[in-house]
């Protein structure tokens, strides 16, 4: 997440030397960066004892963490492999848990590279790789080290998942690698880059796709290009993309068919001399790449949607975007609303939603619209009538009545999850006291002498509760009977609250009355109750208190009526 290191260690992977170099180079793509195997092997110089028959690794750029969870293919993830960058001095946090959800539910291998160490006291050393720097550690460092990596190792553990420091594992496919590392200082990136090769080898080497055949691809970003209109920014991982071919595109709507007009590359940092053209555009283009097609018709294209080269068979194409496009989502009659700006956002909420129990009437890709709010009014219960949006906004025209529904946008998941339970939390109590409110409680205060403030219009005194409850609109009963005044509002710590319980010292407004008239200081006065609530009351299981000052109300109200409640 956030301020972790993930760009910094992009940007480190991007700066080792052998960049300039010709063999081996590491290349800029759009969106990604492409680290050929000769350039592991140089980085990694020692580490590395053997021939990898993979060609090198492809980094999708994910900055935010939005980016993320668009990284979606076939329902699956678009990425063969994934890095969870984890700041060493904060270990494992509510958004780590998403990502980690996410990665476990596409069944992505990942390991964690464990950023940071430099800030470790008395760290010491450069870039060297993490398996060296170690050894000239002083012990009491390498100490501190193994404490936050047992901290790692315990809270993945509690996620089901068994992981160690990289060089204590000898099966990576039952353990989870960490690799402590900077990103600041280059030490540790040659162990990352080892971990990540070897286990692309052993998890992929059968799933190697070809570069030849119709392309497939991902949407990683839509964007706005200056005289090229709206573009397409694509992760292609199989076959070729050539300009002029028809491609099939995911959109919010129907699936867009549309041909190629050009596809552009990044430029290569001595090829910028204008830095307003960054592209070159190139005839055609093989996986794995990153590179931002311009074509007619895309405006509606989502990112995370599939992009698939159709020359031959354009209906089969259509057929599987609209396949892939469609979301396994299970909605209930009774249930909220989602929204989120990608496919693979919606599914990651819809996910962390299901996992707190909350059911889903609706979930569309796609800002807060009026219709939205209209489906949320027809919801029944009131607990679920809320929208809850992922990375998206409320669209300008949208009215919507704040004590009706509720609408919670974020771009962290847990945060609109964990907002929303808040929420739910203190509207059920609010509906509680709505409840309890229908019937007048036993009550029982004294006027304190010392606390008069105001004696009329409305007159407001300090009082001491001295029994069961007092509430904003109840009516006052003297000893003698009479019915008094009405209390107006409650201020406690200065703020107006709906009731005050037994114990608590308050300010009350009472209306039609005056201090020293109908009511006096130090005396002792009750809460009005109806005949019928009487009755009711009685045959509640009130506590011992309450029970007594409904005794006494109750010895009042049979001086004048002996059957008073029976
Ligand atoms: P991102 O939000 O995950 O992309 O994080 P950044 O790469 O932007 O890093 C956030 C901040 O942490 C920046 O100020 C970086 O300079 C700093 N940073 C990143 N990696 C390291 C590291 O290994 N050591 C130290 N000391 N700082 C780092």
């Amino acid at each position: 997440h956030v301020d972790h290191g993930k760009t910094t260690l992009l940007d480190q992977i991007r700066g080792t030397s052998v960049a300039e170099k010709e063999a081996g180079k590491i290349t800029q793509h759009i969106g990604a960066t492409e680290v050929p195997i000769n350039a592991i092997y140089k980085i990694c110089g020692n580490l590395i004892r053997k021939k990898f028959k993979v060609p090198g690794l492809l980094f999708i750029d994910t900055p935010g963490h939005e980016a993320f969870t668009t990284l979606r293919a076939r329902g699956g993830s678009l990425a063969d492999l994934a890095v969870l960058v984890i700041d060493i001095n904060e270990g494992i946090k509510p958004q780590t848990v998403e990502s980690i959800n996410i990665l476990r539910r596409y069944k992505t291998p990942f390991v964690i590279a464990a950023n940071k160490v430099d800030l470790i006291d008395g760290w010491r050393g450069g870039d060297e790789p993490f398996i060296i720097a170690i050894k000239k550690q002083k012990e009491e460092v390498q100490n501190i080290l193994e404490e936050k990596i047992a901290g790692i190792t315990e809270k993945m553990y509690e996620f089901g998942f068994s992981s160690d420091r990289y060089d204590r594992i000898t099966d990576f496919t039952k353990n989870i690698a960490i690799v402590p590392m900077s990103a600041k200082t280059g030490m540790g990136i040659a162990d990352l880059l080892l971990i990540l090769i070897g286990l692309a080898e052993r998890f992929l080497e059968e799933n190697l796709r070809t570069e030849e055949g119709e392309g497939e691809g991902t949407v990683l970003e839509v964007k706005e290009e200056r005289g090229l209109g709206k573009t397409i920014d694509v992760i292609v991982y199989s076959g070729t993309f050539r300009k002029g071919d028809t491609i099939v595109v995911g959109s919010s709507e129907e699936p867009i068919i549309t041909k190629i007009k050009a596809i552009l590359r990044a430029k290569v940092s001595g090829e910028i001399r204008d830095p307003r053209d960054k592209f070159r555009r190139v005839e055609e283009v093989h996986a794995a790449c990153g590179i931002k097609i311009v074509a007619p018709n895309l405006e509606n294209a989502l990112a995370g949607a599939p992009v698939l080269v159709a020359n031959k068979n354009i209906e089969d194409a259509v057929e599987r975007v609209r396949e892939e496009m469609k979301i396994e989502i299970k909605t209930s009659e009774e249930g909220i609303i989602i929204k989120a700006d990608t496919l693979g956002s919606l599914e990651a909420l819809y996910y962390e939603l299901e996992q707190s129990n909350i059911p889903i009437k609706k979930a569309d890709i796609g800002d807060v619209s009026k219709r939205d709010v209209v489906d949320a009014m027809t919801i029944n219960n009131p607990l679920y009538r809320v929208i809850l949006g992922f990375n998206v906004r409320i669209l300008p025209d949208v009215e919507f009545d704040e004590r009706k529904i509720k609408i919670f946008i974020s771009n962290i998941i847990y945060k609109i999850v964990e907002d929303y339970l808040r929420w739910m939390g203190e509207k059920e109590r609010e509906i509680d006291l709505e409840k309890r409110r229908e019937i007048n409680f036993p009550g029982k205060f004294k006027i304190l002498p010392d606390y008069i403030f105001r004696l009329s219009k409305p007159a407001i005194v300090g009082v001491r509760v001295l029994g069961g409850r007092i509430r904003v609109g109840q009516r006052i009963l003297r000893d003698d009977t009479r019915v008094v005044g009405r209390i107006k509002s409650i201020r406690k710590d200065n703020k107006n609250v709906e009731e005050a319980i037994m114990g608590e010292e308050v300010a009350i407004a009472i209306e039609g009355v005056m201090i020293g008239r109908q009511l006096k200081a130090d005396e002792i006065y009750y809460i009005d109750i109806s005949e019928e609530e009487g009755k009711k009351l009685f045959k509640m299981n009130l506590s011992y208190e309450d029970k007594e000052v409904l005794d006494e109300i109750a010895r009042i109200k049979r001086k004048e009526k002996p059957f008073w409640g029976m």
